[in-house]
């Protein structure tokens, strides 16, 4: 990807699964990343894992609190020096019937998945804005443009960063910061390994997953760090306010 050399990243999320894999990503295109996670423990085996492929470093917070966000972008601000390239990532879902969501548990999906992702854009497009510009990509899902059963809340929160996403861009673009959506389908994660329970992710992609997929296989997060990647890019200097599908065609089935 053009442009990328040298760039300073800060991914939320980037202790496990597609956050992981960005990082790495952004590593292997010659960037310096600085990761963020909820769990301390978590932080540090990730950046042990990354450290071989280029300069990385990490802090654990919780992106759902301002305390929390604010200190991750300003420790990512500090071990980089500033930071050109947020990828907004940090996320959590869990399956769940309409009718039996809790208040409580459609707080917690709207406070991680919507609130974090506002927080932390917030902090770092006030940052960005000090420095003439840079590109943040949020993480949003096909779930968050179609109603997947059972993940109400978690819809609603990426339906809601779609639209965080759009007006992030009409207001920011004037000062030189880009800001794009990526929506993945169903891709091989952690995150998704507890929402399959007992089953194995074969098991579950075959009886879940395959059939609504036309590229009958579910996504890897690498293939979804390359999107990333992309969006980050000088590659992609013209595209802002848009939403990146990597669903396998997943959404062009009717
Ligand atoms: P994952 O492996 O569970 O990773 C989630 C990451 O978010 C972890 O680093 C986790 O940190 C962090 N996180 C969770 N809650 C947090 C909080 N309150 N504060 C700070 N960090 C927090 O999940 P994933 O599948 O890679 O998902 C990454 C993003 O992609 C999420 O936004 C998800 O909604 C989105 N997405 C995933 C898929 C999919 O199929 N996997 C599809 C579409 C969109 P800890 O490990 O310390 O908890």
């Amino acid at each position: 990807m053009r442009g990328l050399i040298g760039k300073r990243v800060l991914v939320s999320g980037g202790s496990s699964g597609i956050g992981l894999a960005a990082a790495r990503r952004f590593l292997e295109e010659g960037c310096r990343v600085f990761v963020g996670g909820l769990d301390a423990a978590e932080v540090r085996q990730a950046v042990t894992e990354l450290r071989p492929y280029g300069e990385v470093s990490g802090f654990a917070a919780d992106v759902s609190l301002v305390e929390g966000a604010n200190a991750l972008v300003d420790a990512a601000a500090e071990a980089l020096g500033c930071i050109d390239v947020l990828a907004n990532n940090a996320g959590i879902a869990w399956r769940e019937p309409f009718l039996e969501i809790t208040p409580e548990h459609f707080d917690r999906m709207l406070a991680v998945n919507l609130r974090g992702m506002f927080l932390v854009a917030q902090a770092v497009g006030r940052h960005m804005i000090g420095r003439g510009g840079g590109a943040i990509v949020n993480m949003s899902s096909t779930n968050g443009i179609a109603g997947e059963e059972d993940y109400a809340h978690y819809n609603a929160s990426k339906g809601g960063v779609l639209l965080l996403g759009k007006t992030m861009a009409v207001e920011l673009g004037r000062y030189g910061i880009r800001v794009n959506t990526l929506c993945p389908g169903y891709i091989r994660t952690p995150l998704n390994a507890s929402i399959a329970g007992a089953m194995t992710d074969g098991e579950f992609e075959a009886s879940h997953v395959a059939d609504r997929i036309p590229l009958g296989r579910a996504g890897l997060a690498e293939e979804v760090a390359a999107a990333y990647a992309f969006l980050a890019s000088e590659d992609a200097a013209f595209v802002h306010g848009a939403e990146l599908v990597v669903d396998g065609g997943q959404l062009a089935v009717m």
